[in-house]
Parts: C-alpha cells; sequence; structure tokens
C-alpha cells in the first residue's frame, strides 16, 4: 500500500508505519545522546503510552533509564485495507527498537478507564516486573466510561462563565479568524471532571496499592497545562483547567492516602506541543504557531522528548525539585515567562489572515503535525509501497 495523509479538519485518520518508526527512532537517539538521570525508574507504567508526552516518558524511563515499561493505549490495529493508527505503529516500533536494545517491555491495548485493563496490567506487574516504582498517567481522551455506573462521560472544550470570542486559526482552510465560544454548563464542566480529572488517576495508584505491586517510595505523574493570559479563557480557566484542578486534589489526596509506602504523587505542568491532543482544542494551533516562532527565536523550543527529559532530570529524579505554590513540577517556565508571553501577545494582537505565515512559525506547526503520524519526514520514501500490517 502507498500511503499518503489524509487530513480531516483537526485529524489526520491513517498513519504511515515507517513513518512512525522514523519519529520514535529519532527520540530515542536525542535520549541516547543525554547524559543518564541519576537513580531514575526501574519498573515503569505509563498509562498513555503510545503518542505525545506518554511516548516520550517510556522512551526516557526505557532508553535514558534502562526501565522495564509496561505501556497501556487505545490504539486501532491496521488491516491489509485500512492502516493503524499512529499509536499502533508507534509502539511497534518501540517494541522492536527495546528489544534490539535488550530492554523488557510489555504493552497493553484497551480502555485504560476500565477495571478489566488495570487487572491485566497488575497480573503482568506481578508476574514479570515485581514493583513499580514510577507510574506516569498521560491519557487524553474525548470520554470515559466510568466502571462503577457504566455511565460514558464526554469532556467538552468551552469556556467556564461567559461567552468568550477570540481568534483561531482554522488548520484546513488556511484560516486566521474569529470565534466565539459559548461558556459551558454545569454538567458539561462536570462531565469534562469525569474524563480528564484526577479520579481515574486516584483508582490506577488504589488498584496497585491495593495488589501490593507499587514500591516503597514510588512516585507518580500526572500531566498538566496552565498556560497565561492568551490561553486560559479556553484552557486554563475553562472545562479542561477544571478536569487539570482535579488532578491537584487528586495529588493531595494520594500523597496523604499512601503515605504507608511514602509515595510522592504529582502534576507536572508541561509546555503547548503539537499532539493529537492539542490540535484539537480551538485556538491552540494558532497560539502553539505563534510561540514556535518566539521560542525557536529565543533558542528555547522544546518538543515532547526534550521536555520530558527535563522533568526526569529536572524534576523527578532531581534532589531537590523546584516546585511551584500547588507541589506541582514546572517545566512550562520557557514558554510561560512574562518576557517571552509579552513577545507572543504583541504577534497575537498583530495576526490576520494576511499576515499569519509571516508572524507565526506554521510551517514548523504543520510539520510536526504531520510528523505525528509519520509524514513528512525526508528520509522515508512516501511513494514505496508498504504494508500496513504491522503487529506488535
Ligand atoms: P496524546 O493524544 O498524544 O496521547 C494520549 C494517549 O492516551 C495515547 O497514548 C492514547 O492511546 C492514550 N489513550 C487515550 N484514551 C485511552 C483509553 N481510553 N485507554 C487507554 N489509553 C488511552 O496526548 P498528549 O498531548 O500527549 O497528552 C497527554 C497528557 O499531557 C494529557 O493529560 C494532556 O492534557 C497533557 N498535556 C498536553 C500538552 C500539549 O500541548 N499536548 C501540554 C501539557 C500537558
Amino acid at each position: 500500500m502507498v500511503i499518503k495523509p489524509k487530513i480531516r479538519g483537526f485529524i489526520c485518520t491513517n498513519a504511515h508505519p515507517v513513518g512512525c518508526a522514523e519519529n520514535v527512532s529519532r527520540q530515542i537517539d536525542y535520549i541516547k545522546q543525554q547524559p543518564k538521570p541519576d537513580n531514575g525508574p526501574k519498573n515503569v507504567l505509563v498509562v498513555g503510552c503510545s503518542t505525545g508526552y506518554g511516548l516520550a516518558s517510556r522512551i526516557t524511563s526505557a532508553f535514558g533509564c534502562g526501565a522495564h515499561t509496561l505501556g497501556v493505549c487505545f490504539e486501532r490495529e491496521p488491516t491489509a485495507k485500512r492502516t493503524g493508527t499512529a499509536g499502533w505503529y508507534n509502539t511497534a516500533a518501540f517494541h522492536q527498537a527495546a528489544e534490539n536494545a535488550g530492554l523488557a517491555f510489555h504493552s497493553i491495548n484497551g480502555d485504560a478507564f476500565s477495571d478489566e485493563i488495570k487487572a491485566e496490567s497488575i497480573e503482568y506487574i506481578r508476574e514479570h516486573m515485581g514493583k513499580i516504582d514510577l507510574v506516569i498517567y498521560s491519557l487524553a481522551s474525548p470520554k470515559r466510561k466510568d466502571p462503577e455506573s457504566d455511565t460514558v462521560y464526554s469532556s467538552t472544550l468551552k469556556p467556564v462563565g461567559e461567552t468568550y470570542t477570540t481568534k483561531t486559526y482554522d488548520t484546513d482552510k488556511d484560516l486566521v479568524h474569529e470565534v466565539t465560544l459559548a461558556p459551558a454548563n454545569e454538567e458539561e464542566i462536570a462531565n469534562t471532571v469525569k474524563v480528564m480529572g484526577g479520579e481515574d488517576w486516584e483508582r490506577w495508584i488504589k488498584a496497585l496499592h491495593d495488589a501490593g505491586v507499587l514500591a516503597d517510595n514510588c512516585q507518580t505523574t500526572a500531566y498538566t497545562y496552565i498556560g497565561k493570559k492568551l490561553t486560559w479563557p479556553i484552557y486554563g480557566h475553562a472545562t479542561i483547567g477544571r478536569a487539570k484542578e482535579d488532578l491537584d486534589r487528586a495529588a493531595r489526596a494520594l500523597n496523604s492516602q499512601y503515605a504507608d509506602i511514602n509515595l510522592s504523587a504529582y502534576v507536572s505542568s508541561l509546555k503547548a506541543l503539537v499532539t493529537q491532543a492539542s490540535s484539537a482544542i480551538p485556538v491552540m494551533p494558532l497560539y502553539i504557531s505563534l510561540i514556535y516562532k518566539v521560542m525557536k527565536e529565543e533558542g528555547t523550543h522544546e518538543g515532547c522528548i526534550e521536555q520530558i527529559y527535563r522533568l526526569f532530570t529536572e524534576g523527578l529524579y532531581a534532589d531537590n525539585p523546584s516546585l511551584d505554590e500547588a507541589n506541582r513540577l514546572r517545566m512550562d517556565g520557557k514558554e510561560t515567562n512574562d518576557a517571552t508571553q509579552a513577545k507572543i501577545e504583541a504577534l497575537w494582537e498583530q495576526v490576520t489572515q494576511d499576515n499569519f505565515h509571516q508572524l507565526s512559525d506554521y510551517q514548523q506547526y504543520h510539520a510536526d503535525f504531520l510528523h505525528l503520524f509519520g509524514f513528512g519526514f525526508d528520509n522515508v520514501d512516501y511513494d514505496a509501497d508498504v504494508d500496513p500490517e504491522v503487529s506488535w
């Protein structure tokens, strides 16, 4: 099959196995070139391991620290006629590279919100890993089936309190335009918290703790985006921000509930980057295209792998990591500092349909977007016939 990108709106509906392997391999190469984190983890569970920040966390654990990794993801398997999802191919490529490097690994494809997948993970840990010393919680999902009630909750991306009008960029139509977003009602806020808040993170830690598979001094982190003024109305202070506030509540609860094993639970705040999750959020493609421009000029641009490597070396495995007032690990300072934000705000004021491509680095945004699905790598032959049926 010759595989070319099929882009529909903010998503690409197919993926290229060779290109996805290239994406994984570049991240592994980056990690191998860095000094090893001190006292890194040995047995790591990554919930949401196949793309974005979770994939980078798995690569850093395995290739940076030599850890045995168990990854959980929810990805579509390929058929002879239809490609798998990027996360499927990324996981296959990770397995191949880990095997070549003599690293231990296992992945489970299924709904991480369910009790069955938690039980399957615990069974694997018991039989093959012993105890886990790091749990990364990196799920991004539009819906969640609550295993207690079987109710399916859907998240919404809406402001809270009042209608918000702002600029956005439609990647499909190459159009900068105004968008007006109506505020969420209470039910929509509560449902978003149900999906993206801390409840499932707590269920994972409880299940692992009850099964006796968490090591003493185990660490766990869930990822958040805090951002600043430009993104607050649609992120930090919006429905998704409410869900992320619930992660702070969950981290506090976990720290006090599992003091018996001296568990350290952190929320880690990461920078805005192009991932499958962020490209779905209104305003983000415009904001990210502008910060790429500013941060590349400042020499501070980072991708998922650079962010997560710093999270390990300056946060999770640092002697005295700096924490913010809510006990969070902050890896987003290069984006959210006042000087950088002032430059982005100035561009934001000026940007129009006519000057968008001069003021922003949409080229980089688009390149990164294509890379997510294994497209746009100059060393991959996209005219070649490839077998989509890659298994793992
Ligand atoms: P992503 O879409 O790249 O990855 C999501 C992962 O979750 C994938 O591995 C997917 O398979 C898995 N997943 C989704 N639903 C699942 C389910 N039901 N069961 C099992 N696995 C499931 O997302 P991302 O951008 O890397 O986001 C990960 C976390 O990082 C999120 O909490 C997000 O809010 C946070 N974050 C993202 C950004 C950003 O700009 N992308 C910035 C800061 C923080």
